[in-house]
């Protein structure tokens, strides 16, 4: 086990660990942080491309780890999923940014707030279920609410995922198809799925403007949501340029550093 001298394990160590004594630890640590209330989130806006206007955020999580700082969900999310403690992590995560959603409406300010869930969660038969606790628990309406599924994630057990997604529907919730064209989603479950958007993986966007065969991708995800009845949202807009390609690709809303980070929740969403 490499330590990083402060008793902790460093962040580049975390990311690997490989080894059965770091994950060990790390899960322990991810234990202590549930218990000790360490979790934050943070919030990114989404922005439509027309006007940019701001329509909703992202709920992200963030770790405030007592010795290493802030830390990403790449330092710790294959850890939480792998153990299962991703279910209690995104329960947390669901009535935070729940939470979060209710007090922006009691400032005047409602907006949607978009939230992860896992391939575990979304495999747990209690998810219809926590959805409409946090939801009651903090009178936000369903249809504020919406949750971001991969497309690796729908595919696991795609019969199970259209039984859960169609209970959510009629809730009222939304879904949104999340690193969409990373995955090997059949188009036919895609189109039986009761989903509402369609996300755009970064690693197009990124490419969107240099990459003749990436900009002619995400071309064709603006048109397989349009033509589905589904919104597109391309994921980590950095550049005015990127923003033009998608503009001229018709795509519906965007997400980036270019309109902003992830941030902690303010008076506005
Ligand atoms: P994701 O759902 O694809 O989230 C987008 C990631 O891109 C976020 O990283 C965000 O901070 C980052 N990002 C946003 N704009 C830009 C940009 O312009 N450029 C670049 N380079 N990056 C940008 P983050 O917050 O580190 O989250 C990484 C992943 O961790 C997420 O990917 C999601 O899969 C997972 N995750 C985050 N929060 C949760 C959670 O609450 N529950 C679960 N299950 N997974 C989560
Ligand atoms: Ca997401
Ligand atoms: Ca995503
Ligand atoms: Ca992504």
């Amino acid at each position: 086990v490499k330590s990083s001298g402060r008793g902790g394990l460093a962040v580049h160590d975390l990311r690997g660990a490989d080894g059965a004594a770091d994950r060990l630890r790390l899960l322990q640590e991810l234990r202590t942080a549930l218990a000790e209330d360490q979790f934050r989130l943070h919030f990114q806006p989404r922005v439509r491309l027309s006007d940019g206007s701001t329509t909703g955020v992202e709920a992200l999580v963030r770790w405030q780890h007592p010795e290493r700082g802030l830390l990403r969900p790449e330092a710790f999310i294959e850890v939480a999923e792998a153990s299962g403690l991703i279910r209690e992590i995104g329960a947390w995560v669901l009535d935070g940014a729940v939470a979060q959603a209710a007090v922006w409406n009691a400032a005047g300010a409602g907006a949607q707030v978009s939230v992860n869930i896992s391939t575990r969660q979304l495999n747990d038969p209690d998810l219809v279920l926590l959805v409409t606790s946090a939801l009651a628990r903090h009178g936000v309406p369903a249809a504020q609410v919406v949750l971001e599924i991969t497309e690796t994630a729908l595919m696991v057990d795609p019969d199970a995922a259209l039984v859960t997604l169609r209970a959510l529907a009629e809730l009222g919730m939304q879904v949104a198809v999340d690193d969409f064209g990373t995955g090997y989603a059949s188009l036919t479950y895609l189109q039986r799925f009761p989903v509402h958007e369609l996300k755009i993986d970064r690693s197009f966007v990124a490419r969107v403007v240099d990459s003749a065969s990436d900009r002619a991708i995400v071309g064709a995800c603006v048109h397989l949501a349009r033509s589905l009845g589904l919104v597109s949202v391309a994921e980590g807009v950095e550049t005015r340029e990127q923003r033009d390609a998608l503009v001229s690709l018709g795509c519906d809303l965007a997400q980036g550093y270019l309109f902003s980070p992830p941030r902690p929740p303010g008076p506005h969403p």
